[in-house]
């Protein structure tokens, strides 16, 4: 296995973590078990992320101020341009601001029907996270993240289109692209090297999805235009009603991937943790990533 020759490469890797809003109580306890499991891997910044239609608004405020509070990680608050005005989109970000929140993921989001329905702009909106990003940094944020599709976004023609939006939310102020999850390190690859060649030199840095469930990501990712590879689906074949073996093939699936993309140069990843800490934290663990024993705790004024 190659990490028994790569034994100094926790030194070289850095790993944020995203987690979702919690619906209820039940979830609202998984999530915080799972942020303290994961907090002492000292992660460069963790994300929340901001629900279809601004439908998490007030979710996403609350887990980000808790966050700052409670725990010493660094929260970056996802935000969308959905069925929001300008005003309204503004005066979010500058509540964020005012909660001493510093870093920012500004996407457009999807219609509140869903992934793949037709996306219409809000009439007195930011039309999409170019625009949003630059609102962002209007109001002087420093840290802002927006995404970047290395099969494409469905909705771009081809990969120049794709490409030329992501150089306008880094001419509008992005410093740092965060990638939609894929399978195929050649395809993240090729992605950073058309971005490169389009004078795009912010990291792009590849979001990992642990499987947690092969047959619910097989359905989101045809959703979101993100391919699903044969030797994928083989590897988790069989394992539906095994959960423990699916786990073991999941961080084994994962941690191969990013040691590969370590191997290729890549020292950021980002880790959609779909609230769950054992994947990620195993794939850490493998990747030389360790918790540390104390913990300074940050409060929100001094982060
Ligand atoms: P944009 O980058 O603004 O646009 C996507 C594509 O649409 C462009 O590549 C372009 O081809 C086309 N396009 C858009 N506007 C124009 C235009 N004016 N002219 C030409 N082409 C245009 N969704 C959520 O709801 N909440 C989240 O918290 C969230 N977090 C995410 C985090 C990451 C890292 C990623 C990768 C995705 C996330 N998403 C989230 C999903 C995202 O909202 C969807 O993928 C959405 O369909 C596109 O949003 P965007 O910011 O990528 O769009």
């Amino acid at each position: 296995f190659r990490l028994s020759r790569r034994p100094d490469i926790g030194d070289k890797v850095r790993v944020s973590f995203e987690f979702f809003p919690p619906k209820s109580d039940d979830m609202e306890a998984r999530l915080w078990d799972t942020v303290k499991r994961l907090e002492p891997l000292r992660p460069s910044f963790v994300s929340v992320t901001y629900g279809a239609g601004g439908s998490t608004r007030e979710r996403t405020a609350r887990t980000v101020r808790r966050i700052l509070t409670e725990t010493s990680l660094s929260p970056a608050a996802h935000l969308t341009c959905v069925d929001a005005s300008r005003e309204q989109s503004d005066a979010v970000i500058a509540d964020f601001l005012t909660m001493g929140v510093k870093r920012f993921v500004a996407l457009r989001g999807d219609p509140a029907e869903g992934v793949g329905s037709h996306y219409r702009p809000h009439p007195h909106g930011y039309s999409n996270g170019a625009e949003l990003v630059a609102a962002l940094a209007a109001q002087g944020a420093q840290d802002i993240s927006v995404s970047a599709y290395p099969e494409k976004h469905p909705e771009s023609p081809d990969f120049a289109t794709d490409i030329e939006m992501l150089k306008r939310k880094v001419d509008n102020g992005a410093t740092r692209a965060i990638t939609q999850f894929f399978f195929d390190n050649d395809v993240y690859e090729r992605y950073v090297e058309r971005a490169r060649r389009a004078g795009i030199y912010i990291p792009i840095v590849p979001g990992i999805l642990p499987v947690h469930s092969f047959t619910a990501v097989a359905n989101f990712a045809s959703r979101c235009g993100a391919h699903v590879p044969a030797w994928l689906a083989e590897r988790f074949d069989g394992l539906q009603g095994d959960p423990q073996t699916h786990a073991l093939v999941a961080a084994a699936v994962a941690a191969e991937q990013v040691l590969d993309l370590v191997e290729r140069g890549v020292g950021d990843f980002h880790f959609y943790t779909m609230n769950r800490a054992d994947l990620a934290f195993a794939i850490c663990h493998m990747i030389g990533i360790r918790a540390t024993e104390e913990v300074p705790m940050v409060s929100a004024s001094a982060a």
